[in-house]
């Protein structure tokens, strides 16, 4: 079984590489065990093409700081997937990468408004950003990005695939490796047509009951969308 986790993780970090969401070594994925006290993570450095079992690191959640005895390091963002993993309990995969039009906005500072259907079909509202960090905490700067996010997603009271990395790229999360990748592959195309919408049409506007239906009939209670659990 534990090989298994090890095996599914460096799948899915190919696929950032696969659905040209990041290049080089930048992103990392990682997919938490059924009794969630451990994650399977990247290593830290190694390219997402390449990645493969040998490249994933098995990091125990309670004893993450003391874990290096571990040949490999794991990704610096551990810290970050494991903070979220505490909050979203339903969450089975979590994916980060600086995929092009996800991290211009996300270094825009910008939470991109709802101006068409395919957004509101993963968003209630905006595409959330993580809050602003003032002052570095040097000493565990990736567990204070993961508070920045969450902080953020607390105001969120609906369903919500993923959020923009302040001044970074983006995060998104699914219950299995294939929602989390679904959901990073829409976000950074929601990006990329939101960035080209505003170049034809500085203030488009989607009407609030059609951006509303939309959403609740895939995410809502009484949603429809898709076949029958
Ligand atoms: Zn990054």
């Amino acid at each position: 079984m534990s090989k298994n986790y090890f095996l599914k993780c460096a799948k899915v970090n190919t696929e950032i590489y696969k659905n040209n969401l990041s290049i080089l070594n930048f992103g990392n994925a990682s997919i938490i065990n059924k009794s969630r006290n451990s994650i399977y993570i990247k290593a830290s450095g190694i390219f997402t093409k390449k990645c493969n079992e040998k490249d994933i690191v098995k990091v125990e959640i309670k004893k993450f700081k003391n874990n290096y005895q571990n040949p490999l390091r794991p990704s610096v963002d551990t810290d970050i997937h494991i903070e979220l993993y505490k909050y979203l309990k339903n969450v089975g995969c979590i994916i980060h990468t600086h995929s092009e039009y996800s991290t211009i906005i996300a270094q825009s500072n910008i939470e991109p408004e709802c101006y068409g259907t395919t957004h509101a079909d993963y968003f209630y509202d905006k595409i959330p950003l993580s809050e602003k960090i003032y002052k570095v905490n040097k000493i565990r700067y990736e567990y204070q990005l993961g508070r920045s996010i969450i902080n953020r997603l607390k105001k969120i009271k609906k369903y919500n695939p993923g959020i923009l990395l302040r001044d970074h790229g983006l995060v998104a999360w699914g219950k299995n490796e294939q929602e989390a990748i679904n959901n990073l592959i829409a976000i950074e195309f929601i990006c990329r047509v939101y960035y080209k919408t505003k170049l034809l049409n500085k203030k488009p506007k989607i009407i609030k009951s059609v951006r509303k239906f939309h959403f609740e009939r895939k995410h809502g209670k009484k949603s429809y969308y898709g076949q029958k659990k």
